[in-house]
C-alpha cells in the first residue's frame, strides 16, 4: 500500500513538512553559490580594513568604554535543545572570543572598568566590560573556569527571584514548555487557550519559542504572571538549565567577580505599577546586598527596556551606573544609567569556512560599522 505523503505544514520530527519541488532546490543552490561569492568578498574587504587599523580597537573605541554582553554558556549539544539558542555561546567559542578580546582590549567588570575610565581620559588599551545576563548555572560551570584561566573579572546580572526560588526565568520556563508542546502539534495546548496566537507560520518549535515570549513580553505584569502560571510546567525544564545558587554567587564575589542586579522577576519594567517597580530594582539590590555581603552598585534592564521612570529611580536607589541593550560604545558624557552594550552571538563573527574570525569581531565592535549604521539609519 502506498503511503501518503504528509499534507503540506504537516508536522515531522518537530518541522514543517515542505514537499519536494525541484524548482525550490535550484533556487536554493543559486543562492547558495552568491552567498558564497558574497561572504568571500565581505571577509576580504574586512580584513583589508583590519590591515589598514580602520577596525582596530585603539582607533576605533580609544576612549570610550565598551561592554559586551553573554548570556548562557553551554556545550553544543545543549544548545541544540535550548529554545533561544541566540543567546547561546560554547565554551570553545566563549574561550576564543575572550582570548580575542584580552589581545585588543583592557577587561574587567564593569565598576572596575568604570574607575579607570574615570581616571584615565585616554588609557593605554580601550577599556571593555565583560557581562553576563541571567545568572544562569552554566555560567558558573562553563565561563567562570575561562575567566579564571585567562586572568579576567567580569560582571554577573542576577534576577534575584529566580535564585532565591532554585527555579527558572520566566522566559525560559515559556521557551521549554513551547518546546515541549510543539513536539505534539502546533497548536501548542495551553499556550494557545491563553493567547490565541496563529503558530502555523512557525517552521520550528524555536521559532515558536520565540513568537510566545514575544507575546508574553507584551503583557503588563499581573497578565503574564498569570499566563505562566497557568500554560507552563516545570518539570518540561531539563537540570541543566537552572540559577546559580547563593553558594555559587558567594564563591564569585570572593573570586573578585562583581554581582550586579538584574531586577527580581526579569520583568518588562515599563510595564510595571511604581510599587511593582521598586521591588524590581531597590529590593533586588537590598536581597543581593545582604545575602552576598558586598555592594551592588551597577543595574541591568531586564530585555533593555528602561524609560525615563525607571533610570531616575534607579539612580535614586544608589546605583552607580545601569546598562541596556543598545548596541554602542560609551562615552564620558553619556548618561551613566543609559549604557549601551553589544551582544555577543558567535555566529556574527563567523567568516565564510565558518570559523570565527578576528577581523569580523573587530569589525563589528569598530567605530566605523556604527558610523556606516548611523548613515543608513539618517537615509531612512
Ligand atoms: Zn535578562
Amino acid at each position: 500500500m502506498e503511503q501518503a505523503e504528509p499534507e503540506n505544514n504537516a508536522l515531522k520530527n518537530g518541522y514543517i513538512y515542505v514537499p519536494y519541488d525541484p524548482h525550490h532546490y535550484t533556487f536554493l543552490f543559486s543562492y547558495h553559490i552568491i552567498m558564497k561569492i558574497k561572504n568571500v568578498a565581505r571577509d576580504s574587504i574586512l580584513a583589508l580594513l583590519y590591515s589598514l587599523r580602520l577596525t582596530s580597537s585603539t582607533v576605533s573605541n580609544g576612549s570610550l568604554l565598551t561592554i559586551v554582553t553573554f548570556h548562557r554558556v553551554l556545550p553544543q549539544n545543549l544548545r541544540k535543545k535550548y529554545p533561544f539558542p541566540g543567546l547561546v555561546t560554547t565554551p570553545e567559542e566563549f574561550r576564543w572570543i575572550m582570548h580575542t578580546l584580552i589581545q585588543l582590549y583592557d577587561c574587567g567588570s564593569v565598576t572596575d572598568m568604570m574607575s579607570k575610565w574615570k581616571k584615565y581620559k585616554k588609557p593605554n588599551k580601550p577599556l571593555m566590560a565583560i557581562t553576563f545576563d541571567d545568572g544562569q548555572e552554566d555560567n558558573y560551570r562553563y565561563a567562570v573556569p575561562i575567566l579564571k584561566a585567562l586572568g579576567v573579572k567580569a560582571t554577573f546580572y542576577i534576577p534575584v527571584s529566580a535564585v532565591e526560588e532554585g527555579g527558572m526565568l520566566w522566559h525560559d520556563l515559556l521557551g521549554f514548555t513551547v518546546l515541549h508542546l510543539f513536539k505534539k502539534g502546533p497548536e501548542l495546548g495551553r499556550v494557545n487557550e491563553f493567547i490565541e496566537m496563529d503558530f502555523s507560520m512557525c517552521r520550528s518549535p524555536v521559532e515558536a519559542a520565540r513568537a510566545v515570549v514575544r507575546r508574553a513580553k507584551s503583557m503588563d505584569q499581573q497578565e503574564r504572571v498569570k499566563f505562566i502560571n497557568f500554560c507552563t510546567d516545570k518539570s518540561y525544564c531539563p537540570d541543566w538549565a537552572g540559577m546559580m545558587t547563593w553558594k555559587q554567587l558567594r564563591q564569585l564575589t570572593h573570586d573578585g567577580y562583581e554581582i550586579g542586579s538584574h531586577s527580581m522577576t526579569h520583568s518588562i519594567l515599563p510595564r510595571c505599577s511604581d510599587t511593582e517597580l521598586k521591588t524590581e530594582i531597590i529590593e533586588s539590590r537590598k536581597i543581593l546586598q545582604e545575602k552576598l555581603k558586598v555592594p551592588v552598585s551597577t543595574f541591568c534592564y531586564p530585555n533593555g527596556d528602561v524609560d525615563e521612570r525607571i533610570s531616575k529611580l534607579t539612580k535614586k536607589a544608589g546605583y552607580t551606573c545601569a546598562v541596556t541593550t543598545e548596541w554602542k560604545a560609551n562615552r564620558q558624557k553619556d548618561n551613566m544609567f543609559n549604557l549601551g552594550r553589544c551582544d555577543i552571538n558567535p555566529s556574527k563573527f563567523l567568516n565564510f569556512r565558518g570559523k570565527l574570525s578576528k577581523t569580523k569581531l573587530a569589525w563589528r565592535l569598530s567605530k566605523l560599522k556604527r558610523f556606516l549604521e548611523n548613515l543608513k539609519k539618517d537615509d531612512i
